[in-house]
């Protein structure tokens, strides 16, 4: 069976390209970094030239760039450092918002049981914050702002610059979860007004296992790990050379297919989003406007988002029912909580996030299975029955 792989925000597969550029670094040359004879000087040459050509993608300066494992840790740095600086200067307030990911949220919620005041903005039914409301928020004790680019569920894109002004204007330090934006939406951290940012590479045809943490000349930023002097004494460890330089390669590229690739998914997106609001009783997760090129997340009423997607699974189509971090628990999304709906309606939700190599006719695929299925499905659902009898009323 053919398998269409619509579940790019959870990954992306590694491109023949990246793979080429990293093989060389695992075996021909394995030098380590630290090491000073040629063989590991070389690795530091390759190490400080992947480093420079990921600074160029963000309009930053090599040295404000740091490796890390990926999304997850640098979005731990980013807030574990700026919690430390707020500490020492008796700051303890934090800005955030309902949607983050949970690299954000569960961070957040260890500094909160140490006293720190967390506050999480609402969001539009959209999923927007407004840089009023970050504003209106920022206290004297306010020690950061953490608020993601790109929402990795339901494709908001935040107005990162407008919120980094404010950020900047009121003197407190700004981090964007940019995971979802790397290699898919333009960054330049210095017209933005960002002071800290994470992404990830295999969110953009890169390898798994690693990402970057970009830090402002000047922000203050601690290390996770303790050990060896790498990283500029920020980050311990033998640096991953071959996932660094595919990093650097899958950025590159991306950067450089950027408007390119966004085009030609806009009309897919469009087209599946098109396709599935026919069926009835359906409504479009996110914006319709300022969405990210890749994602359409739909609910679908009376029906388990769980029970849809392995059903798709067994047609070929490869999805989420919500973020991938969330796929297992039983809680619906907090994402879709957020953005108002209902419990119920949020466990029939269903997350397509393409890249530029689907095609027209695995949307067109998609879209007929998704209907006979959700149809199917409501046929057997007890909840679909008393929405037609009244029992129970509509919300889509
Ligand atoms: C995937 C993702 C992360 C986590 O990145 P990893 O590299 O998998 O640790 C963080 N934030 C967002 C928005 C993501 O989509």
């Amino acid at each position: 069976m053919r398998i269409i792989y619509v579940d790019n925000a959870a990954t992306t597969q590694t491109s023949k390209k990246v793979i080429d550029g990293m093989l060389p670094y695992m075996y021909e040359q394995y030098g380590n970094p630290s090491s000073l004879h040629s063989v590991g000087q070389r690795a530091k040459e390759v190490l400080e030239e992947a480093r420079a050509k990921v600074a160029r993608c963000l309009n930053a300066n090599p040295n404000e760039i740091y490796f890390t494992s990926g999304g997850s840790e640098s979005d731990n740095q980013a807030i574990l450092s700026a919690a430390e600086i707020g500490l020492k200067r008796g700051k303890k307030h934090i800005i955030s918002t309902k949607v983050e990911h949970h690299a954000v949220l569960h961070t957040l919620n260890k500094l909160k049981k140490q006293g720190f005041d967390i506050q999480l903005l609402d969001v539009d039914k959209e999923g927007f914050v407004t840089p009023g409301q970050v504003k209106d928020a920022i206290r004297d004790d306010t020690c950061l702002v953490t608020i993601m680019y790109a929402n990795n569920e339901i494709g908001t894109i935040m107005p990162i610059k407008e919120i980094g002004a404010v950020c900047r204007e009121k003197g407190v330090t700004f981090h964007t979860d940019a995971v979802q934006a790397a290699g898919h939406l333009k960054i330049d951290v210095q017209d933005q007004n960002i002071d800290m940012l994470s992404l990830s590479a295999h969110k953009f045809h890169g390898p798994k296992g690693v990402g970057a943490l970009y830090v402002k000349k000047g922000i203050f930023l601690s290390n996770l790990i303790e050990g060896g002097a790498q990283e500029r004494n920020r980050r311990a460890g033998t640096e991953n050379i071959p996932g660094i330089v595919g990093l650097s390669i899958a950025l590159e590229d991306a950067t450089e297919h950027l408007e390119e690739n966004n085009h030609k998914m806009i009309i897919l997106r469009d087209k599946l989003i098109e396709g599935l609001s026919q069926i009835e009783h359906s409504a479009l997760n996110g914006p319709h406007t300022n969405r990210s090129a890749n994602n359409v997340n739909f609910c679908f009423e009376g029906i388990e988002g769980e029970s849809l997607l392995l059903l798709l699974d067994a047609k070929g189509i490869c999805a989420s029912s919500g973020s991938a971090c969330t796929s297992g628990s039983l809680d619906p999304s907090h994402v879709l909580l957020a953005i108002g709906r209902s419990h119920e309606v949020a466990h029939g939700s269903l997350r397509l996030s393409l890249s530029e190599s689907n095609t027209e006719e695995e949307i067109d695929y998609i879209i007929e299975q998704v209907e006979q299925v959700v149809c199917y499905l409501r046929r057997m659902s007890p909840v679909w029955k008393e929405l037609l009898t009244g029992e129970r009323q509509f919300m889509l």
